[in-house]
């Protein structure tokens, strides 16, 4: 129930951010994300809050995932601008989506439900991992800190909640852009393993994946399968946003 409402609000906050800045939609002058865009992604955000959703082909075994929002022109930008574009300030318009997405997934997923009503957390939030080469261009891992605000937003203690960047991509992988599914699937096969120093504390534990945005779930399924592989009990996903021809609603 306090999920719910929390989501709702995260959507409200969404649209009363007014910053001195330009936009991280449309690139205008005046604020972090202005009233048009606000108001795109105000429409695209789902009706009633953050839902489930899949890819179209749904890989065998795709973990139960939660979207915020359709991945509109808005919500594009904002993501880009956010990763590449310097503008880690944008935040303060994703981590409230994030958090919605995040608070669905624990009141829809019935495992993760179960474990935060039977106060046997924490629930694990493992963002994606980001490939060594990204890190270093953009100096830092976005996504991550993208998770770190949206679990602060959600303001829930540390017995229930925390975030662990436990997985790592052990090899090089290419840049998903550009591929189909299949291709996609290829590309991050067995890339992704637990981190050595996170090996004991995943064991049995179970664990929400956060990403930026759903296309093919080739990505949600590596890590899905790599947090598996080391031992967790569970794992579901969130991400901000789905793309709309292949994240169809589950
Ligand atoms: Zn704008």
């Amino acid at each position: 129930m306090a999920l719910i409402a929390v989501a709702r609000r995260s959507l409200g906050a969404t649209l009363e951010l007014a910053l001195p800045t330009t936009c991280g939609g449309c690139g205008s002058a005046g604020a972090t994300w202005c009233l048009a865009c606000a108001d795109e992604a105000g429409h695209a955000t789902y009706p009633g809050g953050a839902r489930q959703v899949r890819p179209t082909p749904c890989p065998q075994g795709f973990p139960p995932t939660w979207a915020a929002s359709p991945y509109g022109a808005a919500a594009r930008a904002a993501l880009v601008a956010f990763k590449d574009g310097d503008r880690r300030d944008l935040v303060d318009v994703l981590a409230p989506m994030l958090s919605g997405a995040i608070a669905a997934a624990l009141a829809g997923d019935p495992h993760l439900r179960a474990v935060l009503a039977s106060d046997n957390g924490p629930v694990f939030v493992v963002p994606v991992p980001s490939s060594p080469v990204a890190v270093r261009r953009r100096g830092d891992a976005p996504l991550e800190l993208l998770t770190r605000a949206a679990v602060r937003w959600l303001g829930l203690s540390e017995r229930e909640l925390v975030v662990a960047p436990a997985l790592r991509l052990h090899r090089r992988v290419a840049d998903q852009a550009g591929l189909d599914h299949v291709q996609r699937a290829d590309n991050l096969e067995r890339a992704m393993q637990v981190q050595p120093r996170w090996r004991a504390s995943i064991h049995g534990v179970t664990t929400l994946l956060v990403d930026d945005v759903l296309t093919t779930g080739a990505t949600l399924m590596e890590a899905a399968r790599a947090l598996d592989a080391g031992g967790a009990s569970h794992v579901a996903a969130a991400t901000v946003a789905a793309t709309q021809r292949r994240g169809i609603p589950a």
